[in-house]
């Protein structure tokens, strides 16, 4: 369905910028890897995910904080790939801690990786595909970016900030062949999520699955983790033919959690 598209994919080495990464390759679209850490592994999964369609895959480890490296980020894309096609918002960092407690340094980071590299990427790509009259921008916000929860002060301010620039774009693209859309997972076990399992398992005195356990029953109705898989088929919904019309929505996958 993606065959000759391109999706760049940012805080794509884990987690569920991987899981999305996967399922766009899954359906033919090169892929553009972004992130820290081991990049090899993360490039060996995507390309056997895409295999069959004979997908590529490339990396730029920019950090997403800082606008100069997002700009380079988009330039190695259009060089590796012609143009960006699919946009996808991903990368994210979470701190916890009170209002009054709050590290500044990590405000300040939380909004410029969580959410200034959005509007970076998406008035970068936009141009190329308002030419190519086709383009998906998709924002990974949160079930924080539409309910809140105490001492995620920065976490929940980026990620509604998301869902407004998500609006605003579906809205200044309306009558083109580009969408934008948010995503709002609930609790989804990954590396983000396990640092707060296990800080309520020390603060509890409990093993992972009774801290696991505790987690989704304060939030999830479910009792259930999203998982990367779902979230990328998401992905490939909004890519669809289907989704032509799909319009600037936050779409929770969430276990009920906003439901309550
Ligand atoms: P993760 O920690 O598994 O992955 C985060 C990815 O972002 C990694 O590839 C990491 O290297 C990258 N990254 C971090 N800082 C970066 C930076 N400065 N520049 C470039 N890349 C950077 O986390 P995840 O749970 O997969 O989270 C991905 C997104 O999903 C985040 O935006 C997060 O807020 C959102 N989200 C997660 C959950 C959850 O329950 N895990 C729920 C809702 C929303």
């Amino acid at each position: 369905m993606l065959h000759g598209k391109t999706a760049l994919v940012t805080g794509s080495t884990s987690g569920i910028g991987l899981g999305i990464a996967k399922a766009l390759a899954r359906q033919g679209a090169h892929i553009v890897l972004n992130g820290f850490g081991d990049a090899d592994g993360p490039r060996a999964e995507v390309l056997a995910a895409g295999e069959q369609h004979g997908v590529r895959v490339a990396y730029h480890g920019a950090d997403m904080g800082r606008p100069a490296e997002i700009e380079d980020l988009l330039r190695y894309a259009a060089e590796q790939f012609g143009r960006v096609d699919i946009l996808v918002n991903n990368a994210g960092i979470q701190h916890v801690a009170s209002v009054q407690d709050f590290p500044v340094e990590k405000w300040d980071a939380i909004i410029a990786i969580n959410l200034t590299s959005a509007f970076h990427t998406t008035r970068l790509a936009l141009p190329g595909m308002l030419a190519a009259g086709w383009g998906r921008i998709i924002n990974v916000a949160s079930v924080h970016g539409l309910v809140a929860s105490a001492q995620k002060s920065a976490y929940v301010a980026a990620k509604h900030g998301i869902v407004g620039l998500t609006k605003v774009t579906a809205l200044e693209t309306a009558t083109t062949g580009v969408t934008c859309n948010a995503i709002c997972p609930g609790w989804v076990l990954t590396p983000l999520v396990q640092k707060q399992v296990d800080a309520k398992a020390a603060e509890h005195g409990l093993d992972n699955e009774g801290a696991k356990r505790l987690l989704l029953g304060e939030k999830e109705p479910s009792m259930q983790f999203t998982t990367p898989e779902e979230l990328g088929e998401l992905a490939v919904f909004f890519c669809s033919p289907a989704g032509n019309n799909v319009r600037g929505v936050a779409w929770n996958m969430d276990g009920g959690w906003a439901a309550q």
